[in-house]
């Protein structure tokens, strides 16, 4: 956490249209912001993917789950407001969107691998694989359950009145997600602050909503601000602040092929886009970072 030193959210002004591409795994779809403080940060300047949030107050208002913006969404199914690729139905509707009885997905999914593993040249009848298709098709499903829960669920009414207007960061909390463009692993590390007004959420309920949203197909961009944005319509605080750090196998394995390279995005909604709290967020978790 050493790394981040710089203002999140002070690189960006977020104009709701101007196109970017978002974290594109591929190496030549990179674009970067030189501008943004936070990049002369990351360890590799191959690792072109860079904090971008800053949505404001205005912004904030303006979530996932604004009507206007709804409306816009499916107009552009594919680019929210920030410019971000967007979710689709199922990814922000979770548990009803999922059509097909248990079996016979498992039974498409089956068929699907055998498919893949004859495409790349294997025999997916000989020993070792002759259970691969059924065992990873159910490993998927678990890598993608957060599609099968929804944000009202994982939080259970964890909602105190208390009149506690100090900023709550957990951090740390480890991420496993699945990258949409590649689909391999990124993982990392999440930490997120909010500064309560009038009500409190019950802390295991953070980590639980940032491991709902990673458990489905990701950018990272899209999932820090989708655990903002949940957290800030779940609790309506005074701000919400979001930091994320991963390494994207899709980088590792294949591409640009650099290892230890990390990739930071951030969100701030509300109070955090002042600098006194964005500053405060950022030296609670220097704190005790080795
Ligand atoms: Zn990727």
């Amino acid at each position: 956490m050493n790394s981040l030193t710089s203002p999140l959210a002070s690189s960006t002004k977020s104009d709701g249209k101007r196109k970017r591409e978002d974290t594109k795994c591929d190496d030549e779809n990179f674009t970067v912001d030189d501008t943004s403080p936070i990049s002369a940060h990351i360890s590799d300047h191959d690792a072109r993917t860079v904090a971008r949030s800053s949505n404001g107050l205005g912004e904030a208002a303006h979530g996932q789950d604004d009507e206007p913006t709804m409306k816009k969404s499916k107009l552009l199914p594919n680019i929210n407001p920030n410019g971000l690729s967007q979710a689709g139905e199922s990814t922000q509707n979770g548990v009803d969107e999922i059509p097909k009885p248990a079996e016979e997905r498992l039974k498409k999914m089956h068929d699907a691998v055998r498919t893949l593993l004859e495409c790349v040249g294997e025999d997916p009848d000989r020993e070792g694989l002759v259970n691969t298709p059924t065992r990873y098709a159910k490993a998927l499903l678990f890598f993608t359950r957060g599609y099968q829960s929804d944000l009202e669920t994982i939080v259970n009414n964890a909602l105190f009145h208390e009149g506690h207007h100090e900023m709550v960061i957990v951090k740390d909390i480890e991420i496993y997600t699945l990258c949409e463009h590649h689909l391999v692993p990124f993982t990392g590390k999440m930490h997120i602050g909010y500064i309560p007004n009038g009500t409190v959420i019950g802390l295991s309920k953070l980590p639980r909503i940032a491991e709902m949203f990673s458990r489905r197909l990701q950018i990272q961009e899209r999932l820090t601000e989708q655990v903002a944005h949940a957290i800030m319509k779940i609790a309506r605080p005074e701000g919400v602040a979001v930091v994320m750090e991963s390494c994207h196998m899709c980088m590792v394995m294949r591409g640009v092929e650099k290892t230890g390279t990390t990739t930071i995005t951030s969100c701030v909604l509300g109070c955090f886009e002042e600098s006194e709290r964005r500053n405060e967020f950022l030296n609670l978790l220097r704190a005790n970072s080795s």
